[in-house]
């Protein structure tokens, strides 16, 4: 769904649909919908701010990436509200840094509009945590051996150090009695 500003500049745009997994792209890894997304609100212009968007409502929607620590699935559901502002490159804006830091999530836009998918792939990735993991207490991947360290406890990194400080431990001794 396209918000052109002409047509808001003659009234605000509501929206409420569902999105299939596959219809944004997330362009971030494996980055993915589980479900259908769920959405609903309003694109408008912002009173006296030369064409600038605003496009605010709610998300739903499950999302999968691969855990950071163990690469196994890990879900996040999001569930949030949003507001987010856009102005046009080619009012000048894109150049100065007038944007205060108490604002919302300001963006750009290039051209006559912003397209609805873009505003959800943004507030998509603004929700999710900064770690994905499948679970809090994700014990991760073995470097050893390659073990899943939730499915099994394979012991091998302690047990691997261990074995190489006395195998050097015996060497230095056997060397401190050669020399006597
Ligand atoms: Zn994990
Ligand atoms: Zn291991």
């Amino acid at each position: 769904m396209f918000f052109h500003v002409r047509d808001l500049d003659v009234r605000a745009a509501r929206f409420d649909l569902e999105i299939a997994p596959g219809q944004i792209d997330y362009q971030d890894g494996n980055l993915r919908q589980a479900r259908a997304l769920k959405t609903a609100g309003k694109a408008e212009l912002v009173t006296g701010a030369l064409g600038e968007i605003r496009v605010s409502g709610h998300v739903t929607v499950a999302m999968e990436d691969d855990c950071d620590r163990c690469l196994e699935t890990a879900r996040f559901l999001v569930d949030s509200d949003f507001a987010l502002y856009y102005r046009p490159v080619d009012e000048g804006y894109g150049d100065d840094k007038e944007i205060d830091s108490g604002e919302a999530e300001m963006g750009f836009y290039e051209g006559d509009g912003v397209e609805l998918n873009d505003v959800l792939r943004e507030q998509v990735l603004l929700a999710l945590p900064m770690q994905r993991v499948c679970s809090e207490d994700c014990k991760g991947i073995c470097p050893v051996c390659g073990q899943n360290r939730n499915q099994r406890d394979c012991q091998c990194q302690t047990a691997a150090s261990d074995d190489r400080w006395s195998a050097l431990k015996e060497l230095a001794i056997k060397g401190e009695r050669k020399k006597n």
